[in-house]
């Protein structure tokens, strides 16, 4: 199996290492090219208009447009989860998304103040993991299509922050930033 990550900013290197301690190669992805023979891309977190607009200028946006609408199995976390959205809220006012995923996102919807937290999630199929948020966009409505896997109340919640529409999926935290492999595997068992 082949799982890309797209590497154009952000935490790449830690979704690369993830993906090959389960065994799965993970090619680096920078160049349209490199969409054409991947079983499943992850978007990373970083910042959501520096990815956009380096899409832009490495070519990647429609051609990658075009993968998800042929049905490539993608994981988003954070920026990675805001770029699939349908709705950007508090986004730049030239901020676009794919609308992949039908769900609306607060960019850093957890409050300035607490903008960094870690918690403890609970997420279906897979059991307590750690969640690492980070200026992290809050998922405020879902289309019906949309499975919640694990949600998160943070004083004036609950809200989803593990989602699954078919093939694609967006988490507000990071699963990287931690030892523990499970959503990654959940993602590839998906695949
Ligand atoms: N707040 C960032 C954005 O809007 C996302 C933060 C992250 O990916 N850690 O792109």
């Amino acid at each position: 199996m082949r799982v890309g990550v797209l590497a154009l900013q952000g935490d790449v290197r830690e979704h690369v290492s993830m993906l090959e301690s389960l065994g799965v190669a993970a090619p680096q992805v920078q160049h349209p090219g490199q969409l054409d023979d991947l079983d499943g891309l992850i978007m990373p977190g970083g910042e959501s208009t520096a990815i956009a607009h380096l899409l832009g200028t490495s070519g990647l946006t429609d051609p990658l447009a075009q993968r998800l609408a042929q049905g490539l199995a993608v994981l988003g976390t954070c920026a990675g989860l805001i770029l699939l959205s349908t709705t950007v809220i508090d986004g730049r006012p030239d901020q676009w998304s794919y609308a992949a995923l039908d769900v609306a996102v607060r960019r850093n919807g957890y409050g300035r103040q607490r903008a960094s937290f870690e918690t403890e999630l609970d997420v279906a199929g897979v059991g307590r993991v750690a969640g690492v948020f980070i200026r992290a966009p809050r998922v405020e409505s879902i289309g019906e299509d949309v499975e919640v896997l694990a949600q998160h109340d943070h004083g004036d919640g609950p809200y989803p922050v593990l989602v699954r529409q078919g093939v694609v999926w967006g988490a507000s935290f990071h699963p990287e930033l931690t030892g523990d492999s499970r959503i990654h595997r959940l993602f590839l068992d998906s695949i």
